[in-house]
């Protein structure tokens, strides 16, 4: 069982193993956390990706899967690109969300890394409500054997670290 942490930051900034992208399916970069990632991360993220869509993944990475590339000029050593749902109201698509966290960790396991970092996956631009999404964040990492020893929730904001912070005490925090 790792540990688990909720700290304030830039996820571009973490010094881990292995950092989470907030990925969109064409894995070719976008807004949010996945526009940092490919600004910091540079050429060779990019480049990396394109590769990933040249061969395995011509038609871009689906919702609730992972895969690594290099992390570039990041000082992570590895980007795990993940692809979160986008919030609905009227469908609940929870078990996806799930799936971010759960096949990140096994690609994490597949690398070797002992330290990773996610950020508040489809909290952003996808619109997912942050206590839901906290936690399910949460309770995957918790429920998921993994021999990663370190995970950190990178979040942005205060509301969010104190929104991660509860969930992980076991309790949502005032609504
Ligand atoms: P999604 O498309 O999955 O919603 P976003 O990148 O838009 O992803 O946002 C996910 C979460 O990450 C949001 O809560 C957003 O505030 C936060 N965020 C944006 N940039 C960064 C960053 N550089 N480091 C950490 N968190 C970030």
């Amino acid at each position: 069982m790792p540990e688990l942490r909720a700290v304030r930051g830039d996820i571009t900034e973490q010094q881990v193993d292995a950092i989470v992208n907030a990925a969109n399916s064409s894995l070719l970069g976008g807004g949010g956390v996945d526009g940092a990632i490919h600004r910091k991360g540079g050429p060779e993220t990019l480049a990396a990706c394109r590769a990933l869509r040249a061969s395995h993944y011509g038609g871009g990475l689906k919702t609730g899967q992972a895969v690594a590339t290099t992390a570039g000029n990041l000082p992570a050593q590895w980007v795990i690109h993940t692809v979160g749902p986008v919030w609905s109201a009227t469908e609940d698509r929870s078990a996806l969300l799930a799936s971010c966290f759960r096949e990140s960790l096994r690609v994490a396991d597949e690398l070797g890394a002992r330290t990773i970092a996610f950020p508040a996956i489809s909290t952003g631009i996808f619109g997912w409500p942050m206590d839901d999404g906290a936690r399910i964040a949460v309770d995957t990492v918790r429920t998921t054997p993994t021999k990663v020893e370190q995970v950190s929730f990178v979040l942005f904001g205060d509301d969010a670290l104190k929104i991660f912070a509860g969930a992980l005490q076991g309790d949502q925090g005032p609504k």
